[in-house]
């Protein structure tokens, strides 16, 4: 999952970037309102952090600049403790939830996972398809209800995959999500990422299409038979 964190305060960007990429999230940080329009217009992010009081444009500005522009990404907004004004705007310019300062960080973490959740079509912090469940709060994998272990990179891409079940994902847009855009990567990363994930869990669950990408279908057979 692919975050962008928008926060002028240096200090609080560097917490949250810290606890959300130990939580295993992709976390690409911006500082002022304008870059902020700007990647999140041009860019795929799976959810974003907004604070409000932003040089060159304010959150409020930026969010409604996306929403017009039907960049439809959920948004969670920082305000300010009291400026109920402000939230309320928040809410209007089309924020998806909004968290006020000073806050706790498993709070925002546990908000984030909510929105992401929602925006995959899933209420539960459990997603289980087949005999492979994961467990977005906890971070862990498991096939049968043994306990699989991923590295980072492998839980996010399997994260990924599994939020968006039913539908063929490209290398590209695997690429972006788990490495992020900034980083050059041969196109074999994400063969080989692929290829670990099966080997570990040990199950039929990603399925290859080939010149396409990669897909989890909706329905996997129950059966826990190792292929490819
Ligand atoms: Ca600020």
């Amino acid at each position: 999952m692919r975050i962008l964190l928008v926060e002028d305060e240096d200090g609080i960007a560097k917490r949250v970037a810290r606890a959300l990429e130990s939580s295993g999230y992709l976390v690409e940080r911006s500082s002022d309102g304008e870059d902020a329009w700007f990647r999140g217009d041009t860019e795929n992010f799976d959810a974003v952090i907004l604070d409000l009081g932003l040089p060159q444009m304010d959150g409020i500005q930026v969010l409604k600049r996306w929403r017009a522009a039907g960049r439809n990404m959920p948004v969670l907004i920082l305000t300010a403790r009291g400026t109920w004004m402000e939230r309320v705007e928040g809410i209007d310019a089309g924020a998806d939830d909004y968290l006020p300062k000073p806050f706790q960080m498993e709070e925002l973490k546990a908000r984030l996972r909510a929105l992401l959740r929602r925006s995959a079509g899933s209420g539960s912090p459990l997603i289980a398809i087949g005999p492979v469940s994961l467990d977005t709060r906890q971070m862990t994998v498991s096939v049968d209800d043994s306990a699989v272990d991923l590295s980072v990179l492998e839980f996010r891409i399997l994260a990924y995959l599994m939020h968006h079940t039913g539908r063929v994902v490209s290398q590209l847009e695997l690429t972006e999500h788990v490495y992020g855009e900034d980083i050059e990567r041969d196109s074999n990363a994400i063969e080989v990422l692929i290829a670990r994930v099966r080997k570990k869990l040990g199950v039929e669950l990603i399925k290859t299409r080939r010149g396409y990408g990669y897909i989890i279908p909706d329905e996997v057979s129950a059966a826990s038979d190792v292929g490819s």
